[in-house]
């Protein structure tokens, strides 16, 4: 069953949370794997050029522009989320510390070692796979977009223009690419001064030690993502804190509350799916514009949240 004939035969209340909640709870816990890999973000290496965006965009098959069409930099007038046309965006903060070589930072789904997507989702349409990518089956996917509400760095994105077949949207990590032997994600295998570097998470974590004890005037003692959320495969190194630079302060617990009492709401209390995909819909499109409008704000300082 395809997901367009699940919704035509009008059952999506009634199968949603046996389809597979459970099933999709449980991928969701446990520790990672030592296949799982990551990519390290130096963003003091980052030059803001942008070929990341344009090689994810390309290998997802999201434009069809030219190379040279990404060299305009007024983009970064603006900070930007991701959406449905662009898993990875890259946005410019000021550096009062060195006016002349602003800082960017990369953003894209953090492919967490305990994903609250996951958890969240009803169907089992996300999963995270053993070597680290948090993966999406859009023929699963009902459109509940429980993954959004759960999400706790705001990326998943979903197609509110596609009338019949919506998906939502987001970085795969190149999972199918990376498959194969010596593949790195094409914004990896793109960017120029290198500042991306895609291994096994727990090599990444000690390159990321090693570059602090080696460069502690270059970079705050931090890697972003080695406990936020519980962990995540995407790390980051930077020369400020991470809250200057749009990225959320979360502790180090896995966020997958909010994603279970989603779940255990519609299997303990029984609501009624339909109304709860209606409110939450209405939530979504809200949610989404407001997420919309808190982007179009120009970046005027380090303290806007682009992630
Ligand atoms: S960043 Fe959000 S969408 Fe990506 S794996 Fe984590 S919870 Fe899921
Ligand atoms: S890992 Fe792949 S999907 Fe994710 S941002 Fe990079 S190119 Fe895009
Ligand atoms: S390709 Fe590399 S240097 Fe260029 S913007 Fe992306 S991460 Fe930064």
């Amino acid at each position: 069953m395809n997901r367009r004939q699940f919704l035509g035969w009008g059952c999506l209340g009634a199968a949603a949370p046996l389809a597979g909640g459970r099933a999709a709870a449980s991928e969701a816990s446990g520790a990672a794997s030592d296949n799982a890999r990551g990519v390290l973000v130096d963003t003091t290496e980052c030059v803001g050029c942008r070929k990341c965006e344009w090689a994810c965009n390309r290998e997802h098959h999201l434009t069809d522009e030219p190379l040279e069409s990404y060299e305009d930099t007024s983009v970064f007038e603006q900070a930007r989320r991701m959406d449905t046309a662009a898993y990875t965006v890259v946005n410019r903060f000021d550096n009062a510390r060195n006016p002349e070589r602003p800082i960017f930072m990369k953003v894209q789904c953090m492919h967490c070692v305990k994903p609250a997507c996951v958890s969240a989702c009803l169907v089992g349409a996300l999963r995270k796979q053993d070597a680290g990518a948090v993966t999406y089956e859009g023929w699963k996917c009902i459109g509940c977009r429980y993954c959004m509400v759960a999400c706790p760095f705001e990326v998943p994105a979903y197609e509110y223009d596609n009338a019949l077949t919506p998906l939502v949207r987001k970085c795969s990590l190149c999972f199918e690419r990376t498959q194969r032997e010596g593949e790195s994600p094409a914004c990896v295998a793109m960017c120029p001064p290198m500042a991306l570097t895609f291994g096994r998470r727990s090599d990444l974590l000690a390159l990321a030690r090693e570059k602090i004890a080696a460069h502690p005037d270059r970079y705050i003692d931090h890697v972003y993502g080695e406990h936020e959320a519980g962990g995540t495969s995407w790390l980051y190194l930077a020369e400020r804190s991470f809250a200057t630079l749009g990225f959320p302060t979360i502790g180090d617990a896995p966020v997958q509350e909010l994603a279970e009492t989603i779940q255990h709401s519609v299997f303990k209390f029984g609501l009624p799916p339909l109304m709860v995909l209606g409110a939450l819909g209405l939530f979504m499109k809200a949610f989404d514009e407001a997420g919309k409008d808190a982007v179009r704000k120009p970046a005027a300082s380090g303290e806007e949240s682009a992630v």
